[in-house]
């Protein structure tokens, strides 16, 4: 009797085209098991490392120090919060890579997985291994600790990074900074570029663009979700001028120079070719609906849009504007780990809906290597779960099935990203 699809897209390449791994947290080399709830999205369900507006925060609580952890500790998250996903997934992930027999962790065996999540992160090879047993080919990373990072020198050979573009969104002020602790003015004096009017300030940001390739960077990113809303209105640059290093700047006039500097990059996005990464849903959730985007992709025709994590909760929206503008590309991420329900629901229309098979690609979205593991084991099985449903309603043949899961797995984002090997 034939196993179906799974087989097959167990063993299918992946092209990771979101993660954050951050060289200071990856690569860390003092890392232990509430280390590894803390900086994973496990992390989220206790402490949300973004404020909304009506909230201030001293310190990203993922990237605050754990001290000695004790078992009430990682209670809060296998008991306390056991029911969530994000929970669940990197437990059947620690399970898996730590050889825990499908007993999860418990008041009796946490030390020693400790000691054992100790002793593997002393070695910085290991991580890399992890990800190779997950089938990752290629990594992009969204290093927000540094935008201009250099991944491929920081990392591995197999990385590449994209540039983040919330501080530049928000920065019209050497004391304005994105919630991630940026700011322009920082950039541009990495980048040895002059940023005292506009005028330069203009110029920062072709620059920044331009000079990519020198550091391996492959993509841009939006993630403005997380500082304001999405609603990118039509550039005023008049208005945007005027919050221009000016401190005591009205609300107006910093929407205005976020709108304007998100049309700018989109422009010099589409004369290059460069993807355009967003993300959508959730984050500042009042006002991240992905509609908030339709102006900005429809002023944008040549620009390719890579739109994020199936902006959970509202993936048929999403999927509609993917039918009617063809700059659209879909990157799953997150969401298959937000909710695998929900994710199941919105791929069988997904499939059904996106003109074509080169729209849908995949990423971990992760922190350390053994969530991203468990989010591609994730992936895997509720791929072949839909794909094998569609399969046997008869929606198509094998092969067709077959065919679709490369194009999700790799095959799309070479082609996207330019990365094949
Ligand atoms: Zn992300």
């Amino acid at each position: 009797m034939s196993h179906g699809i799974r087989p097959f897209i167990s063993e299918l390449p992946v092209v990771d085209v979101h993660e954050h791994h951050l060289p200071e947290v990856f690569l860390n080399r003092d890392v232990g098991l509430l280390d590894l709830f803390q900086q994973s999205y496990a992390g989220w369900a206790k402490d949300r490392p973004y404020p909304l507006p009506s909230e201030s925060r001293e310190e990203d609580p993922m990237l605050s120090d754990t001290g000695e952890a004790t078992w009430e500790q990682i209670a809060q998250y296998v008991e306390r919060s056991a029911s969530n996903h994000f929970v669940r997934n990197l437990v059947r992930g620690i399970d898996e890579l730590y050889g825990l027999d499908g007993v999860g962790i418990n008041r009796d065996n946490w030390r020693e997985i400790d000691r054992q999540v100790r002793e593997r992160h002393a070695d910085p090879d290991y991580p890399h291994r992890v990800m190779k047993q997950a089938g990752v080919r290629q990594v992009i990373t969204d290093c927000y600790t540094d935008p201009l990072l250099d991944c491929k020198r920081e990392l591995a050979p197999n990385y590449h990074s994209v540039l983040r573009i919330n501080a530049y969104g928000v920065g019209n002020h050497p004391a304005r900074r994105c919630h991630n602790g940026n700011s322009p003015f920082e950039f541009a004096r990495k980048l040895d570029s002059p940023c005292d009017t506009f005028d330069d300030f203009c110029q920062l940001m072709e620059t920044s663009v331009r000079t990519l390739e020198d550091r391996n960077q492959v993509a841009i990113k939006n993630a403005l979700a997380y500082d304001r809303d999405i609603h990118f209105d039509e550039p005023d640059e008049k208005l945007a001028r005027e919050a221009w290093r000016n401190e005591n700047a009205t609300d107006e006039q910093l929407k205005a120079f976020g709108d304007f500097v998100v049309d700018r990059f989109c422009t010099i996005a589409g004369e290059l070719d460069i993807p355009m990464q967003m993300h959508l849903g959730t984050a500042i959730i009042r006002g991240s609906h992905p509609l908030n985007v339709a102006g900005l992709i429809e002023r944008h025709p040549n620009t390719r849009f890579l739109l994020m994590h199936l902006a959970y909760p509202w993936s048929t929206d999403l999927l509609a504007m993917a039918f009617v503008y063809r700059n659209i590309w879909i990157d799953l991420t997150w969401s298959f780990l937000l909710s695998p329900t929900h994710f199941k629901r919105a791929l069988h229309e997904a499939i059904e809906i996106l003109p074509d098979e080169t729209r849908m690609m995949l990423g971990g979205d992760n922190w350390h290597a053994e969530e991203s593991y468990a989010t591609f084991q994730l992936a895997r099985q509720l791929i072949a779960e839909v794909l094998q449903e569609k399969l046997d309603d008869g929606y198509f043949s094998l092969r067709d099935a077959e065919r679709l899961a490369q194009r999700i797995c790799f095959r799309n984002a070479e082609e996207f990203f330019g990365i094949g090997n």
